[in-house]
Order: C-alpha cells, then structure tokens, then sequence
C-alpha cells in the first residue's frame, strides 16, 4: 500500500489547507485561526439498530460530524456507503466548510453518514435506517444548527423521510431541516441537478478564460450518479461536446465517437448502471481516467486520481465533481505537467448553492422558477470562480490552492470577528 492510498481523507484535507495556508499572513491571529480550522467542533457516533424484513436486528454504524459554525448553521449532506468511516466523514465536513466559504454562502461545514451498502436494503429498511438515524442525531440538527442534504447512496426520498421524522420529534414542522427534499414537500427546483449544472458553468467560465470552444472538447466522466449524470446530461443539452467515456461502480464504457447520452441515461434507468449500453464498448476505471480525452471529470468518491493516474493522464483540464478525488501527491503531478485542475471546494459548490436557495424559498414560503434558480446559481458560481481564478494568475498557483485563500480569508475574518470564547 503506497502511503496515499493509507492516508486518511482528513489528512489528505488537512495537507492542502497547510499547503494554501502558506500564502496567507504569517501573523499571530491567522495562525491560530488555521490552527482551529485543523479540528472538528463535535463528531457524534451513533448505533443505528433496525428490524430487517425477516425479523432479524442489524446494528449500523452512523455519524454526524460539525466541521466548523463560523459562518453560519453547518450544512453538508449525508452519505449512504459501505466505505463511511468517521475519518471520511470529518474531511467531507471540513470540505463543507470550505465550499461554503468558497462560494461565499452564511453556513459552515458539516457531514454525515451510515457504514451501509443501501443496494442490500429494501426500499422499507432504508426508510426503516433513516429513520432511526434521524433519531439518533436529532439533537445536533436543526434549521439554525446543521442543515443535511444528499451525498453519495442518499436522495431526496430520504430527504422527506428526515423532514417528516425530525418535524414529527420536535412537533414542529421544519422545511429548512434538510435540503433536496423532494418539490412537492418544500424542495427547490433545480436542486437534483444543480452539482452537475454548477460544474458546467465553472467549465464554461474556464473555457472562455482560455479561449476554448467547450463544443469541440472530449470529454470523460468517472460517475454516472446524481453529479455525473446531471452534468453530462447539462453539457449534452447546452454545448454537444463528445462525452467520450463514462464508469460507474461497475464498469466503465466508451467510444470515440461520443456517446449518446440521452439514450445511455434510458439505459441506466432500465439496467442500473452504464454497463452493457450498446453504445460503446467495455473499459476499465483506470482506462477512463487515462483516455485521450481533454476535460476529465472525476464524479464519484475521494482519492481516485492518484499519483501513477496523475502521470498518465491525457486530459488537459480536471474538472472536480466529486469531494476530494485528487490526492496531494496528485496535485503536485498536475501542476508539473501543466494540467489545470478546477478543484472540488469550486467545481462542485452547485449543489450547496441550490441548497441554500431551497432553504431560503422555505423560509419565505415562497418558491422561485427554474429561470430564477439556475440565474442565480450561474451569478455564484461564476462570481467564485472569477476570484479564484484572479488569484490563481495572480499569484501563479493552482486554483486550489487560490479557492483555498478565497474560502481561507472569508473564514479567519469571520472568527476573528466573533473571537475566542470565553
Ligand atoms: N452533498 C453535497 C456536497 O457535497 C451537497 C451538500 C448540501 O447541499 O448541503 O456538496
């Protein structure tokens, strides 16, 4: 095991906020707010015990992690997977922080999760599992606490299931407990796309930026879930660039000359996954990480553009769907090779930016239109990337680390202000 692959994901966190940290004021005050910025506020552990349709009583493991409130109520979504680890959890909120920080939101970060494989779950003992996990975090949530959201393995279904059981528990009924609630119970148009239709815009952003025509781009995207899809499907509608190859957990497809992705996305709908769509031909993960392609769009889990994938890479530009798919050791390798990297804290902020817009429309009882949503969403996300690419050319670093010094700066400002209780 090479020593990335062993590292934990809020270690791998904790190296590139050092790393941007580096091109911040060496004073007292900034110090020690990056030394406070390293540690969770509080990270609760749960036992989620459930009756499983034959009878039998399984114990799963749950987390709820508050990465930092300086800003805001804490917000990030909540991860269904096999893979959750309290580790993982603390770098998804400590990722939150940032993002909000990034694209300017009045939140702070936060994460949680359920070591389950969701796929071995009925439809009723998922519903069985969220609730009881509700239960369980139920004091560290609320719509001026800590606001979840979908992750990876979660949607807006179960977004209504933690609506209902929070609002049943306190008696009160609570739209801005959760976001990417399903529109029919206080959801916003919008959201199920908005991480997709936010990276599109940033790409948009960037291509203008270098003078490319986003059109004549091939593209490759790893994850064929709520991010990849929708981000596919965006680009496919608005510019029909060739999206060359996409994977999910099963497998992986591709063909030269483009995929069809309205036709792949009726195929994933009827079979599951992209395997076996007639449309391109069977590859490996890491071929569709290394194809000849020119934006690669990592939108599945952590750590999957590793060192020995950095150095084989073809794409020109790494478009960050996914939360912290790119290991520092990684980074470095790009930033030889001259690849630009569109990193996570930007690229994939869409969906808390919707997020927050949902909360908002709750509060008001009040709901936008689709025009008003993806407006405003564009005015963020373009806003972010404009200064981050500012000081990415400016102080010729990489645009994480200049995403990093924009979140950083918003952050150390907010806690100076508030200061050190007691
Ligand atoms: N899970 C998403 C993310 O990683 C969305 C979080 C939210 O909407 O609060 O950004």
């Amino acid at each position: 095991m090479s020593t990335e692959d062993s590292r934990s994901p809020y270690k791998m966190a904790i190296k590139q906020l050092e790393k941007a940290a580096k091109y911040l004021p060496r004073e007292r005050e900034w110090l020690n707010a990056i030394e406070y910025l390293k540690h969770c506020q509080r990270s609760l552990i749960v036992s989620v015990p459930i009756k499983m349709d034959d009878g039998t009583v399984r114990v799963f493991k749950g987390y709820r992690v508050h990465h930092c409130d300086a800003r805001g109520p804490t917000k990030g979504g909540v991860r269904f997977s096999k893979h959750v680890t309290l580790e993982e959890v603390k770098a998804l909120a400590f990722w939150m922080t940032m993002k909000t920080a990034v694209v300017n939101l009045p939140y702070g970060g936060a994460k949680g999760g359920i070591t389950v494989d969701p796929k071995h779950l009925s439809g009723n003992e998922v519903e069985r599992l969220t609730r009881r996990y509700t239960y369980a975090i139920i004091n560290m949530i609320g719509p001026m606490v800590d606001i979840p959201a979908p992750d990876v393995g979660t949607d807006s279904n179960i977004m209504a299931w933690m609506f209902d059981t929070y609002s049943i528990g306190t008696g009160i009924t609570t739209h801005g407990v959760v976001t990417g609630k399903p529109v029919e119970i206080g959801g916003s148009l919008g959201r199920e796309a908005a991480t997709g239709t936010g990276l599109m815009y940033v790409i948009e952003a960037l291509m203008e930026k270098l003078g490319i025509n986003l059109s004549n781009q091939r593209i490759a995207i790893q994850g064929f879930g709520n991010v990849g899809s929708n981000c596919a499907l965006q680009l496919h509608e608005t510019h029909k660039p060739k999206i060359i190859a996409v994977s999910d957990i099963n497998g992986g497809i591709i063909n030269e000359n483009g995929i069809n992705i309205p036709d792949l996305v009726e195929h994933v709908n009827r079979a599951g996954t992209v395997v076996g769509f007639e449309g391109g031909i069977n590859c490996t993960n890491e071929e569709l990480l290394t194809c000849d392609c020119d934006i690669l769009i990592p939108a599945a889990v952590e750590k999957q553009v590793t060192a020995e994938i950095a150095k084989e890479m073809k794409a020109s530009i790494l478009a960050e769907g996914a939360n912290g798919p790119t290991t520092p050791e990684a980074d470095e390798i790009l930033k030889e090779r001259g690849i630009t990297v569109v990193p996570d804290i930007l690229g994939n902020a869409g969906g808390v930016t919707v997020s927050y817009f949902e909360w908002v429309q709750g509060r008001d009882a009040y709901f936008w239109d689709l025009e008003r949503i993806n407006k405003e969403l564009k005015k963020v996300m373009i806003t972010a990337f404009d200064e981050v690419y500012k000081i990415a050319t400016g102080k010729n670093v990489t645009m994480r680390v200049a995403a990093y010094i924009v979140g950083l700066k918003r952050l150390v400002k907010a806690l100076m202000l508030r200061g050190l209780f007691p």
